[in-house]
């Protein structure tokens, strides 16, 4: 605060080498910093009152322009990341124009410290990991029903008209260089010996583009079979360095809701409006919502400009026609077609971009893919990419994040607890447990030799939907008195069927509340 007092001016220097040599020779560190800088880099220095800096910039134009600040938290760093080399001190810090914007940012980093993935993950016992298989994970029981539950929902979202398939998880280095990866991408994928030419020629699958190409490839197609999905769900690997793994946001094992669309240019336009209303109704089951952003041309692209002309003019007539808010990216596509992606806002409201639809012209070309048209000669398809959940990896860990592990009821790995009062009610409460998974249910019994008040608390922090408490009245009765996750120790005494059939309701709704 003395600093922001003082409201000291921020200046800028442009200095030559010999100058910032001269101005940091008692610094070693800014030494070495400099004599790294290429030749043709401008070297600047930024002063404010006392404190010199080699920066690039840029700054405010004083130190009085700050207003709400606050220091988050400190840490040592090596310099370099380099263990072998000096500790560091770095100072994390944030400011903010309004005291309650820097309050509610505040209240914000606390929620997404609670709500971390990795604490809950562990918590709850979704997902553990293992230094011998570095950024995989293993997926508990509990984990793996989460797991299976969104797969089976885009499975019957799929069904109808999709094509479900599954390709080799290893290839030789030749599709690769078709599809440009082994120039390209080679240092993010595993490569694996093949012990017949004793080279490292065969690599796991990074993505799953390409052999989907290989099946279009390997059959003939007419323009009246198109458009041509298919979806693939198959593990990939990608070789993310160690140090940049982290819980389930960045994994080398992961897999996608990966689907590529063969299709004519004049079905562009429908085929998106299709994909952006089932992308949006699909994030909306998880009270997820999306911002939609637009991204054109880049300057390093291929394709001539009426190419771009066309897929840019299909791509904004499908989303003008959802009547859709978007933001526009110019310059953002990637280097072989336009592209939208979806960023979803959580529940404290931070944005994560999750689905993409992304045209490319590049790879029919690359792959030779054909279909046969209506003038029974050949034509190039082209192909959207498309992804909604990105990875079901991060996808869950953002679920997790976004519910704070008290998932709806159809995601819960464990979904109704059965708590008998006292030993005399076990054999009731076995009755009910027995009634709820014959109706479908994730039902769980306690029998433990704890108290029921203690059995309950387990229970809420556990995040389990329904709490089912059985005593004499509920055995005679043919009832269960339920507790509902949130609603405290309010107790509803119902029938069994009655709570059974409301089960199977939330459950084939996918229902988000209770
Ligand atoms: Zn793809």
């Amino acid at each position: 605060s003395e600093v922001i007092a003082a409201d000291y001016p921020f200046t800028r220097e442009v200095v030559d080498r010999d100058e910032a040599n001269r101005r940091f020779a008692d610094d070693p560190l800014k030494l070495e910093r400099i004599s790294e800088l290429g030749a043709d880099e401008t070297i600047t220095i930024y002063t404010d009152g006392p404190f010199v800096d080699l920066c690039r910039g840029p700054h405010l134009p004083s130190t009085g322009r700050l207003k709400h600040v606050k220091l988050l938290h400190g840490a040592g760093a090596y310099w370099r990341g380099d263990s072998s080399r000096q500790m560091l001190q770095r100072i994390y810090g944030t400011a903010f124009h309004k005291e309650k914007d820097l309050a509610t940012h505040l209240h914000n980093l606390e929620e997404a410290r609670k709500r971390d993935h990795r604490r809950l993950a562990r918590e709850l016992d979704l997902v553990m990991f293992h230094p011998f298989a570095p950024g995989a994970p293993f997926w508990t029981e509990k984990g793996t029903v989460i797991y299976n539950a969104l797969m089976a929902y885009m499975r019957e979202l799929q069904r109808d008209d999709y094509r479900e398939i599954r390709t080799p998880l290893m290839y030789n280095k030749g599709l690769w260089e078709i599809s440009g990866h082994w120039g390209k991408y080679r240092e993010n994928m595993f490569l694996v010996l093949d012990n017949e030419t004793n080279q490292h020629d065969f690599s796991l699958k990074p993505m799953n583009c390409p052999s989907h190409h290989l099946m279009y490839a390997a059959k003939k197609h007419s323009y009246r079979d198109l458009p041509v999905r298919y979806v693939t769900y198959d593990a990939l690997h990608r070789n993310e360095v160690s140090g940049a793994l982290s819980g389930l946001t960045r994994v080398r094992q992961f897999a996608q809701d990966d689907c590529h669309i063969y299709l004519t240019e004049d079905q562009i336009a429908s085929e998106v409006s299709r994909l952006v209303t089932f992308i949006l109704a699909y994030y909306g089951t998880f009270g997820l919502e999306a911002t939609l952003k637009f991204a054109t041309r880049p300057a390093v692209r291929i394709g001539e400009d009426a190419m771009w002309d066309r897929a840019e003019a299909a791509l904004r007539s499908a989303l003008d026609a959802t009547g859709l808010p978007y933001e526009h990216k110019p310059g953002d596509g990637a280097f072989y077609g336009p592209k939208i992606d979806f960023d979803v806002h959580d529940s404290i409201g931070r944005a994560w971009q999750l689905g993409t639809i992304q045209l490319d012209y590049a790879a029919p070309e690359r792959f030779d893919l054909q279909y046969t048209g209506v003038d029974n000669t050949d034509h190039r398809p082209v192909i959207i990419h498309r992804a909604v959940n990105g990875s079901f990896e991060r996808f869950i860990a953002i679920l997790i994040e976004h519910f704070a592990g008290a998932f709806p009821f159809w995601l819960s790995p464990e979904q109704v607890r059965v708590l008998p009062i006292a030993d005399d009610f076990h054999d009731a409460a076995a009755g009910v447990v027995a009634t709820l998974r014959a109706a479908g249910v994730r039902a769980t019994l306690d029998v433990r030799g704890e108290t029921l008040n203690y059995r309950i608390r387990d229970g809420e922090l556990a995040k389990v939907p329904y709490l089912a408490v059985i005593g004499a009245r509920e055995a005679e009765g043919g009832t269960v008195a339920v507790r509902t996750r949130g609603a405290g120790s309010k107790q509803v005494v119902m029938p069994v069927a009655e709570f059974a059939a409301k089960c199977r309701e939330l459950e084939s709704t996918r229902s988000l509340g209770l």
